[in-house]
């Protein structure tokens, strides 16, 4: 009896998985927008990170909707916003961490569906059912001086966002979160993995500036604004950074 009833389950799980590879593929179109829901998490369980979190509303992430428009506009794919973020309830619980480098492909695997499970089980309602889900682990500066790696995957349209839980570092996790909810619309890193320094042409806002350095902007999958060939700024928030004619290609703005 048990048996039957985790393959039923079993069987399940794969049918949803394989309707949303399916799903994903075709809605990349942009016939209509993209609802994200945002779900922060108390990563330390610090009352200060706690307090922080108490103050924000859906309003906070409205600049990453804004900013989306505008960097949208220019295709013209006939939607004002194309893309909308709710914020929900506080998740209790951590998502599975991505298996550390060189642990193989099985690992990966294996993490991916471990993730997607947790989304489908810790997913608070929103007021429009969510296609992308980001959790929001906000770390406390105090206890920790830098943010391990973020992540996000297009299959199943899930992120894991690692930022700091406090109100001066608003700015920069909206640039983190545009950052990783590209990856879940297929998006690619344009920066080098070692050094963190983006990739000449693809992750420069501004490839054909004369001259190349410094550069103004960051493109949003290049991560950093470089400042000669060899240093690279972080950039402070989303207002100096830009989505490049690739990124633009990837998530099917630009055909
Ligand atoms: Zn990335």
């Amino acid at each position: 009896m048990w048996r039957k009833l985790r393959i039923v389950i079993l069987l399940l799980i794969l049918a949803t998985v394989v309707q949303q590879l399916w799903l994903d593929k075709v809605d990349l179109d942009w016939k209509r927008n993209f609802y994200v829901a945002v779900y922060p998490v108390n990563v330390d369980g610090s009352a200060k990170v706690s307090a922080y979190l108490r103050t924000l509303n859906t309003e906070d992430f409205e600049p990453v909707a804004e900013y989306f428009a505008e960097e949208a506009a220019p295709y013209k794919l006939g939607l004002r916003r194309p893309i909308e973020l709710q914020l929900g309830a506080l998740v209790d619980e951590l998502p599975p961490a991505p298996p550390a480098n060189g642990e193989g492909i099985l690992s990966t695997i294996i993490w991916s569906l471990k993730f997607r499970i947790f989304a489908w089980t810790n997913s608070p309602e929103v007021s429009v059912k969510p296609d992308i889900r980001m959790y929001l682990l906000y770390h406390d500066p105090a206890a920790q001086a830098e943010l391990s790696h973020s992540t996000a995957l297009s299959k199943g349209r899930i992120g894991r966002v690692n930022l700091f839980g406090d109100s001066e570092y608003h700015q920069q996790n909206m640039v983190i979160l545009a950052h990783e909810l590209l990856h879940t619309l297929n998006a690619t890193d344009k920066y080098d993995l070692s050094t963190t320094l983006p990739v000449y042409p693809d992750g420069y806002a501004e490839p054909g500036k004369m001259p190349l350095y410094p550069q103004d902007f960051a493109e949003l999958m290049g991560g950093r604004i470089p400042q000669t060939e060899t240093s690279a700024e972080i950039p402070k928030s989303l207002k100096h950074t830009l989505i490049g004619d690739i990124t633009a290609r990837e998530i099917g703005w630009l055909r």
